[in-house]
């Protein structure tokens, strides 16, 4: 069934938690106090599939269970197959490991050169601040480290990781990640934005944060004017779906967006939740109304326990196909896939290319139909005499023809 815009309604409310104060509602602490945490949790609320009921008793071992009441209210507990409930509550999918799935899927813990950091392109640097976050997507491309379900002990060493950025002048980009960033108190942010703003070739800082999404109360008027005083800060959220475009969401981006920070969408193509073309074209329209940009689509990353997500790449393409030159070009995100064992991202395009030759390029648009485009110059027959010079008179920028704008 076509998933249409008007379908989706921009939810707003209190919803399973209308006996609460509106004063606690919005506190972004508790929030995060009443997450729900545990199967005894989830059962008072909703009526759970045999194959949750067996994930989540896996999922202590794998990736901490958490969701924040506020995006707990989305999911529609009358349908096993809502796309909010199939991102945060464990299947049984996740016990079962394929051969090709790792741990560290993208080879970061190699290309650590200070625990928390990762540096795999030349200019820029990934810099791991926390192991939390608001709530847990299952698909997670960090599950090895984030919760620390796993023991993996993540111990972020700032000063080092601020040693090593400001010794290595090549650095002109540093992207906070973690676990969420926004999960650090201001203060602790503000250290590090001050920090990172006070070295000289770090000229780009941005943010990754599913926080705007999973916990809107944390987008305070006092974290946006850190924004504003160490900014430009950019940042990237992550939106899967359009049930997850909430008027409250809308009003966090609309915070950041007033404070001056320049947001993108990243999203993961989910098997079920996102992989159908319409779905796809709903969430990057509403996107594009909370002034963000779509930025990339990752395939996901073979993370262990993640096949009951992943999606056919031909998939993937088809549904770029169905967006370019159908729909605003803004709101395009680039398809990738981060290249196993960390060569990072590739861009996967659909092919609109047909052949080139020294002569021409033969291409197709967005509708099928072919064209060509000559790369090579045959001057007319009469060239000379047509030419405005031959005149004497120079020619004009609108005879030129070449501009665009
Ligand atoms: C994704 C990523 C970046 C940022 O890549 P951009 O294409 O510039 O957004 C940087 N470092 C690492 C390790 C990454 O995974």
């Amino acid at each position: 069934m076509a998933y249409t815009e008007d379908r989706a309604v921009w939810f707003e409310g209190q919803g399973l938690w209308q006996h609460v104060p509106e004063s606690d509602w919005k506190s972004w602490t508790w929030q995060l106090k009443n997450r729900i945490t545990t199967l005894d949790q989830l059962e008072r609320y909703m009526v759970l599939t045999t194959e949750e009921r067996r994930g989540i008793a896996f999922a202590g071992s794998k990736l901490a269970l958490a969701i924040t009441p506020y995006f707990f209210n989305l999911i529609d507990r009358n349908d096993p197959n809502c796309p909010i409930r199939l991102q945060l509550i464990p299947r049984e999918g996740e016990a079962i490991t394929s051969e090709e799935e790792m741990l560290d899927s993208l080879g970061e813990d190699e290309h650590s050169p200070v625990p928390g950091l990762v540096h795999r392109y030349p200019d820029r640097v990934l810099f791991l601040v926390t192991d939390r976050c608001a709530s847990y997507c299952r698909y997670c491309t960090r599950s090895r480290l984030v919760s620390n379900a796993q023991d993996y002990n993540f111990h972020p060493e700032y000063e080092q990781a601020l040693r090593y950025i400001e010794s290595h002048t090549e650095v002109r980009d540093v992207l906070l990640s973690g676990g969420d960033p926004l999960l650090l108190s201001d203060k602790k942010l503000e250290h590090l934005l001050s920090r990172l703003r006070a070295i000289k070739h770090v000229e780009f800082i941005r943010i990754g944060s599913r926080i705007p999404v999973f916990l809107p109360q944390r987008i305070t008027p006092e974290l946006c004017d850190i924004f504003k005083k160490y900014g430009p800060i950019w940042m990237s959220i992550h939106v899967n779906h359009p049930k997850e475009a909430t008027a409250e969401l809308k009003e966090a981006c609309e915070r950041l967006s007033f404070a001056g920070v320049p947001l993108g969408n990243q999203s993961v193509l989910l098997r079920g939740v996102n992989d159908d073309p319409e779905v796809m074209k709903a969430l990057v329209h509403r996107l594009l109304r909370m002034r963000v940009r779509p930025y990339y689509l990752y395939q996901m990353d073979l993370i262990t326990g993640g096949s009951h997500f992943k999606v056919d790449v031909r998939k993937g393409i088809e549904i770029i196909r169905a967006l370019r030159g159908h729909t605003t070009g803004y709101s395009v995100p680039q398809y990738v896939i981060d290249a196993p064992g960390g060569g990072g991202k590739v861009p996967i395009n659909p092919d609109y290319v047909e052949k080139i030759t020294d002569d021409e390029v033969v291409f197709k648009n967005y509708e099928g139909r072919t064209f060509r485009y000559p790369l090579k110059s045959t001057p007319r027959r009469n060239a000379l005499e047509d030419s405005p010079l031959a005149g004497g008179a120079g020619a004009s920028d609108a005879d030129a023809g070449a501009c665009h704008i």
